[in-house]
């Protein structure tokens, strides 16, 4: 059979326990058989972490800097109970923290739409996209327990010795206190990524924060997307026919109850991590959820957004049947190849990636999916739950 060609490598990184073994299925039954896959292959699974002391994920980082598209299998993220079980000479850090960091990068969730899996919002219909501003605020805080009467104050010292100061509260008695920073820097990529991603999928940007209470911080947030908006990418979205709009958090979150989805809903650190378990929740499972790392300078890196599957995981080794859900690390195949053939354009990679997609939720759709995905699914099929192996086949035989 004639297999698609490529021209430039994509950046393939390996992972861990049961989506390790279901990369190596999707890949065997649904790429290769079709794609003359041509990867530079990093394997980031613990083991490997370890026997490199982490330099692959740092290589497989520089490598996504080098070819622009990077595809992710889940990895796991050691603590005490790993280093134990791995026997770790440290606890590495996590691959995907090593990653965000090397490409200063906003993370944009979206959930895979199904027909029969229907969102507990009635009223959405499109996907809504969350990206999540992934640096600064509470996560690089710095906090204190007070005593007893004391007085807080906040503190900025600059090189030449000039002071600023302000009071954050004269105590009576014992309290709490915190400060929390952002750069101009980091939120203007974070920026400048929502806006790339709205161009690249077609989607309005909704961004919300706080500025009506918070005059100075959120308010910085605010006035540097309108002006990246304005000086960068007003002109464009018209073009395309996309809007940016800016609203006030509480605001935004009616107005997303009572949306129909179908756009990107820019947040940041910490509203983008509780608003995120909440959409994908709403919309049925998070196994439905794919993730893609988008660097200011147009990068790309695409994962699931669920993890290694470890209690799955001990059931496969124990040689039981297994019935784990892969279309959400088919989808970042699916998501890696259509960005590498748009770039390097290859109109029948695009093409490909786009039929690997409808045959997935299409073989959901006639009545075959996994058994996570049973529960939730509402039609006049009868849904068969199966092990993930004959699901992937079902799928090949689907796009063969
Ligand atoms: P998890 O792997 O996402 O799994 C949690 C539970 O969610 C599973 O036990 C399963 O529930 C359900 N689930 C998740 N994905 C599923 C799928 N594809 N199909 C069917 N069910 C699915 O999270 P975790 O157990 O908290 O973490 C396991 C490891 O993954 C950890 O070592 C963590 O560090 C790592 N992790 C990696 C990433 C990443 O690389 N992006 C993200 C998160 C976590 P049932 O057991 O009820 O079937
Ligand atoms: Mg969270």
């Amino acid at each position: 059979m004639h297999k698609i060609k490529m021209t430039t490598p994509l950046v393939e990184m390996q992972g861990d326990e049961m989506t390790r073994v279901l990369w190596d299925w999707i890949k065997e039954l649904l790429i290769e058989p079709f794609v003359a896959l041509k990867t530079d292959y990093y394997d980031l699974g613990l083991v490997n972490r370890e026997q490199t002391s982490d330099k692959v994920t740092h290589e497989a980082a520089d490598a996504i800097k080098r070819y622009g598209v990077g595809v992710k299998c889940a990895t796991i993220t050691p603590n005490a109970q790993r280093v134990e079980e791995y026997k770790l000479s440290q606890m590495w850090l996590s691959p995907n923290g090593t990653i965000r960091a090397a490409l200063d990068g906003t993370v944009f969730r979206a959930p895979i739409l199904v027909k029969g899996i229907t969102p507990y919002i009635p009223t959405w219909k499109k996907p809504i996209t969350i990206a999540r501003h992934a640096y600064g605020d509470v996560y690089k805080n710095a906090e204190l327990k007070v005593d007893g009467a004391a007085k807080a104050e906040l503190t900025v010292t600059y090189p030449d010795g000039r002071v600023d100061k302000k009071t954050i509260a004269d105590f009576a008695g014992a309290g709490i206190v915190q400060g929390i920073h952002n750069t101009d820097s980091s939120i203007s990529s974070f920026a400048r990524s929502c806006f790339n991603y709205a161009l690249d999928t077609r989607q309005d940007v909704w961004f919300a924060t706080k500025d009506t209470i918070s005059k100075t911080y959120d308010h910085r947030f605010k006035d540097i997307f309108r002006e990246i908006f304005e000086a960068e990418y007003a002109e464009r979205f018209k073009e395309y026919g996309i809007n940016y709009e800016y609203t006030l958090i509480d605001d935004s979150v009616a107005r997303l109850i009572r949306s129909e989805g179908g756009f990107i809903w820019a947040l940041k650190n910490y509203d983008g991590d509780v608003m995120s378990d909440m959409v994908a929740t709403a919309y049925g499972s998070l196994a439905m959820m794919t993730s893609v790392l988008v660097s200011p300078d147009g990068n790309y890196e695409y994962e699931a957004a669920h993890g290694t599957v470890t209690r799955h995981y001990y059931k496969h080794l124990r040689g039981e049947e297994t019935s784990t859900n892969p279309v959400a690390t088919i989808f970042a195949w699916t998501g890696a190849l259509r960005k590498r053939g748009e770039l390097d354009m290859l109109p029948d990679l695009v093409d490909f990636a786009a039929r690997l997609e409808e045959a997935t939720t299409g073989v959901i759709e006639a009545g075959v999916m996994t058994k996570d995905l049973v529960g939730l699914f509402r039609s006049d099929v009868t849904p068969e739950g199966v092990n993930s192996r004959d699901f992937i086949k079902a799928i090949a035989e689907r796009l063969g």
